[in-house]
């Protein structure tokens, strides 16, 4: 076992009230790409003429053509790894309390876990524009661009597109959950993204121990991060999760579990 797998093991093993951030970085080794970044989808498709909803609410078929197709097909297909599981299992420990995720793909509720606030959305859902019914995204064909409710109206992902605002009531009770975390656990994300990027600052400066799972060293790794695990998501979240488990049993004993 590495050091700082020991050391941010330690850590969560004490806490009963951790917060999870989680980004593209975690939902990779499920087979689906990043949008931001290099080789992200933003480099193939521009998202303002195809991700804003100005663009979906003039020509609704082309968006569904380049770019809802692709993803109905993507996320359709990817199933949770490691990474979801080992924070569904920290759930089950009563070590952590919620998800903040900025990704679309609902692979967390699909691992098990309990509480996700989904900061962009999901497009595990489609919602009807006209009378605001929700359909789950597999039960929606594709024979007719764009799909169509029952009423007639025109379905869209139940995502936050771009020119659309994160609900108040997700991003207050985010500020809030990281401002009483007890540590907050950000995995594959960099965090650079607002207003998401804002949340292991207040947890930091409310006193929470930050532990970072990322790929590559992140700007939160040298100036906010108290542990920072540079690797696979997936494989280090299972790596960690064994490690809470030695340490829980060697502080409360075998009887805890
Ligand atoms: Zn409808």
């Amino acid at each position: 076992m590495t050091q700082p797998i020991q050391q941010a093991a330690v850590t969560l093993a004490a806490c009963r009230s951790v917060v999870a951030l989680t980004g593209a970085g975690i939902s990779v080794e499920s087979g689906i790409p990043p949008f931001r970044g290099k080789g992200g989808l933003w480099e193939k498709i521009d998202p303002i003429k195809y991700a804003h909803i100005d663009a979906y609410a003039q020509d609704p078929e082309a968006v569904w053509r380049v770019l809802f197709m692709k993803l109905k097909d993507v996320l359709g297909k990817a199933r949770p790894n490691a990474g979801h599981n080992g924070l569904y299992h920290l759930e089950q420990m009563g070590i952590l309390k919620t998800i903040i995720t900025q990704n679309i793909d609902g692979l967390h509720q699909q691992a098990g876990s309990r509480d996700v606030i989904e900061f962009h959305g999901t497009f595990a859902f489609q919602r009807c524009m006209s009378c605001g019914q929700k359909l789950d995204s597999k039960q929606v064909t594709l024979e007719t661009l764009p799909p169509r409710c029952a009423c007639g109206g025109v379905l869209r992902p139940d995502v936050i597109m771009f020119g659309e605002i994160i609900p108040m009531h997700d991003l207050q009770r985010s500020q809030m959950l990281a401002a009483t975390c007890d540590a907050m656990l950000v995995v594959g994300t960099s965090a650079t993204v607002q207003p998401a990027a804002y949340l292991p600052v207040i947890a930091k400066r409310s006193g929470a121990a930050i532990v970072e799972i990322n790929a590559e060293p992140t700007p939160l790794t040298v100036d906010i991060s108290d542990v920072a695990l540079i690797g696979k998501a997936g494989k280090i979240m299972g790596e960690l999760v064994a490690a809470v488990k030695q340490v829980r049993m060697e502080t409360h004993g075998a009887n805890d579990f």
